[in-house]
């Protein structure tokens, strides 16, 4: 059974948009698309509709992800990739995705807007881990998408390889299961792309928008088995990547941009230790949970209070006190040494939670 067996089937048999572009490439004279023959000033190649799938990055990014550029679908970051997956896999009124709140909130909006139920699986634990077998539990015959967020976003928390494995063998022929890494440069494990050619039911998802920078580029990648790659190429926007991101990226995206990326991480990953332990020894501060991201999520005994002690300094951190356990909770975003500083200089001499 082939894995588009899995997805909607007018989608199977949708017959997509042929853009000028896809189906005659480039040449010398190019009269094909109605464009302007003329660039605007300094903006050489701007007047023209920039490649759909543009090669050279997708070879770039198919080799730092270790995977086959036919492997790899671009899009206007992950949240793009996510919704083009709910579109393709769910009928609307009909299948599901399931979800392991706390999480990314992205998954249950894209499904809400498809029309596709949402079905909970809840992390588990003060650590919030996630549980293959109580997953496994949740779905059922709709279920069509598994979202797996490794490291979560807001907690922080890892997803061992073997979990990744549990769900993708017992939902063979049933469900995707999809990792979103949106992460992984900062948690040092290995990417769950390793498990891609033993697992045609697995999708990874990656992004430009977080260790590499480039979130205003709005570049993300889809790692997948080329038959799922095509799907989604052939519902997506004719030109969903813009030339300029598109150049942002090439330009970042090579030898000395890794170098860079790996430095980068380094500092964050040892501020992240120093932030962890300076906030636990603050009174206002109930508890930090573990995190291999670039953020922290942080119990404290006011969240209210501190959220506005932060904002009149001039700081903001996300209230995450709607998810599910964490109504106590922030989360902070790792930044510059100095911004690191600042935050605890103001926490240090506002703590609200001493004075209750
Ligand atoms: C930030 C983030 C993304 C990235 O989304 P883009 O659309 O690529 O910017 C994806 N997933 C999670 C869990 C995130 O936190």
């Amino acid at each position: 059974m082939s894995i588009l067996a899995l997805a909607r089937p007018e989608v199977r048999a949708f017959e997509p948009y042929r853009s000028a572009r896809l189906e005659a490439g480039r040449a010398e004279v190019m009269l094909n698309a109605n464009e302007s023959p003329w660039a605007p000033p300094g903006r050489a190649g701007l007047n023209r509709y920039p490649e759909p799938q543009p090669e050279e990055l997708r070879a770039r990014l198919a080799g730092f992800f270790g995977v086959p550029a036919a492997g790899v679908l671009l899009a206007r970051g992950s949240d793009e990739a996510i919704d083009l997956l709910l579109r393709a896999f769910c009928r609307p009124g009909r299948d599901a995705v399931l979800i392991s709140p706390p999480t990314f909130g992205m998954y249950a909006v894209a499904a809400r807007l498809q029309g596709a139920a949402v079905h909970l699986a809840p992390l588990a634990g003060a650590d919030f881990a996630l549980d293959a077998e109580a997953v496994l539990g949740a779905c059922t015959a709709a279920t069509r998408l598994v979202f797996v967020c490794a490291p979560n976003n807001p907690t922080g928390g890892l997803v061992p390889t073997a979990t990744i494995e549990r769900l993708a063998t017992a939902l063979r022929g049933r469900a995707l299961v999809v990792v979103d890494e949106a992460y992984v440069e900062y948690a040092g494990t290995p990417s769950a792309a390793e498990l891609l050619p033993a697992y045609e039911n697995l999708v990874v998802l990656r992004t430009l928008s977080k260790a590499w920078g480039l979130a205003g580029a709005r570049i993300g990648a889809l790692l997948a088995t080329p038959e799922i790659v095509q799907l989604l190429c052939g519902i997506m926007a004719p030109y969903p990547l813009p030339l300029p991101a598109v150049a942002a990226a090439l330009a970042v995206v090579d030898e000395a941009g890794a170098a860079r990326l790996r430095r980068r991480v380094g500092v964050v990953r040892r501020e992240r230790e120093r932030l962890a332990a300076a906030l636990t020894d603050l009174p206002a501060v109930r508890a930090v949970l573990p995190s291999a991201a670039n953020f922290l999520a942080v119990r404290f005994r006011d969240a209210g209070g501190v959220l506005t002690e932060l904002a009149r300094a001039g700081i903001l951190v996300r209230d995450i006190r709607s998810q599910p356990r964490l109504e106590d909770a922030l989360r902070i975003s790792i930044g510059t040494p100095a911004e690191n500083r600042r935050l605890l200089r103001v926490l240090r001499a506002n703590t609200p939670g001493e004075s209750r």
